[in-house]
């Protein structure tokens, strides 16, 4: 009997029901899962078989891939201050050093990154567009394309958001003289739109939507120019309550809490992604969760950025949707993430387990369960499960790691995500079927490093 060319035989994999056994995996050309088949008796002859148990991989829903370069500079006291705003006056002077090769050797780094580290779709928050004068580049979506290409080259499936980024705060206040290279209006990120599609069309591998920067930086109305000229389908990310002093603005101009607003205002379902909803109240929280959409969770940036901590227990009481990004890339691991999402609730509350149910008593499995599917939602593309129809993205854990050897399957996940002993668990990893990361190198790391490291030598002269 010859076998189809694309499948896998796994002793064990993490599917929809959870762990399985003697699972293979089939999937064709394009990259996508054809069949999958738990309890096969033996494993066909001539099929490889994976070295360990199979995850699904992770979406990241949230990335500002230029910020990677800048990961371990700003760590320490600039002003007796020192918050969110100042570390944001030191990132724009970063952006505005950013020219397009540097940027498309950054952000193909930082692709190699999350692979090895287990994410195979990420969602590009992208908007730094014009010259560092503010023009625009003789192709408009030169910074754009940068990005996507570096997302391709390296396996990993984007979903290219570009950003709406029209004021510097409530009321339309006019854009700072460093926010030159963001300027955008709603006709001309429409068209960026149209050039990005025609230069690269959506597949499974790449999807498009939009990313209206923040309620500071866009006004209602030009929200609404912007979501008239996208499909109804098509995913919208946007910056939501990071810090109270944008609340609080809010409040005053709008009269009433950013959340608040937008859902009063906006059919905001479950295509949309709030990114940092981390300052909701008691309502907002349980209005969230009924809307379908998915809060974006960044928890490294977050609690490095000093923003606050998500009321994560209550809002998913709610059954509200949650997603997990690296954001500004100060760590790009989806396992560090999660363990800091519970670690937040039991250092507030001075409990443990709290982020557990009564249907799902493991922290960690709920919460990779929640990511996975509140991620693959945001993504708008067919990820996030082992299950025919979707990409054939998934990562093979190494089943001699210290962190789940001689451990029961329902004990692996919380291994993973809870142990910290040394080098990842995460051994191969697959993305559209395609072994990217084996034994824990990707296939291109040694060049693209290289590239990366003259790109940041060359940034920091
Ligand atoms: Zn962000």
């Amino acid at each position: 009997m010859t076998q189809p060319k694309h499948s896998l035989f796994a002793q064990h994999a993490y599917l929809p029901d959870g762990w399985r056994r003697n699972v293979l995996f089939e999937w064709d050309a394009a990259g996508m899962l054809t069949s999958v088949a738990p309890d096969t008796a033996v494993a066909p002859r001539g099929v490889e078989q994976a070295a360990g148990p199979l995850l699904p991989g992770m979406p990241n829903l949230h990335s500002h891939a230029f910020q990677r370069a800048m990961a371990g500079l700003t760590e320490y006291r600039a002003n007796a201050t020192d918050n969110f705003w100042s570390w944001r006056d030191l990132m724009y002077r970063f952006a505005a050093r950013i020219s397009p090769d540097v940027l498309g050797a950054v952000a193909q780094w930082l692709y190699i990154e999350m692979l090895k580290a287990g994410y195979t779709s990420v969602c590009e928050f992208h908007y730094v567009h014009h010259t560092p004068d503010g023009h625009r580049y003789t192709n408009p979506a030169e910074m754009a394309q940068r990005v996507v290409e570096a997302a391709s080259t390296s396996g990993i499936g984007m979903t290219m958001l570009p950003v709406l980024y029209q004021y510097s705060g409530f009321g339309s206040r006019a854009p700072r003289e460093d926010q030159q290279r963001f300027i955008n209006s709603p006709d001309s990120l429409l068209d960026l739109l149209g050039a990005l599609r025609t230069a690269r069309p959506e597949s499974n591998a790449i999807r498009y939507g939009v990313a209206p920067h923040s309620l500071r930086a866009v006004s209602e109305q030009s929200l609404h120019a912007l979501l008239g000229g996208i499909h109804a389908s098509a995913p919208v990310h946007i910056h939501i309550a990071e810090q109270t002093a944008e609340v609080d603005a809010c409040v005053e101009t709008e009269g009433a809490r950013p959340v608040q607003w937008l859902l009063d205002r906006f059919d905001v379902d479950s295509r949309w992604c709030l990114v940092h909803a981390t300052h909701v109240d008691a309502n907002e929280t349980l209005a969230l969760a009924r809307s379908g959409a998915v809060a974006g969770l960044c928890l490294t940036t977050e609690a490095n950025l000093g923003d606050g901590i998500f009321p994560a227990q209550d809002y998913l009481d709610a059954n509200g949707r949650i997603g997990v990004g690296s954001d500004s890339h100060i760590g790009v691991d989806w396992r560090a993430e999660l363990r800091l999402l519970e670690y937040g609730q039991r250092l507030t509350r001075r409990q443990r387990n709290v982020l557990a149910s009564a249907r799902a008593t493991y922290v960690a499995d709920r919460l990779f369960d929640a990511a996975l599917d509140g991620g693959a939602q945001a993504t708008g593309r067919a990820v996030g499960a082992l299950q025919a129809g979707r990409r054939a993205d998934w990562l093979v854990l190494d089943p001699d790691h210290s962190s789940i050897a001689e451990h029961a399957p329902n004990a692996w996940l919380s291994g993973v995500v809870f142990c910290e002993h040394g080098e990842t668990p995460i051994r191969d990893v697959y993305a559209g079927g395609v072994k990217v990361v084996e034994n824990r190198r990707h296939r291109d790391e040694e060049g693209a490093y290289a590239r990366y490291r003259v790109a940041l030598a060359d940034l920091l002269k």
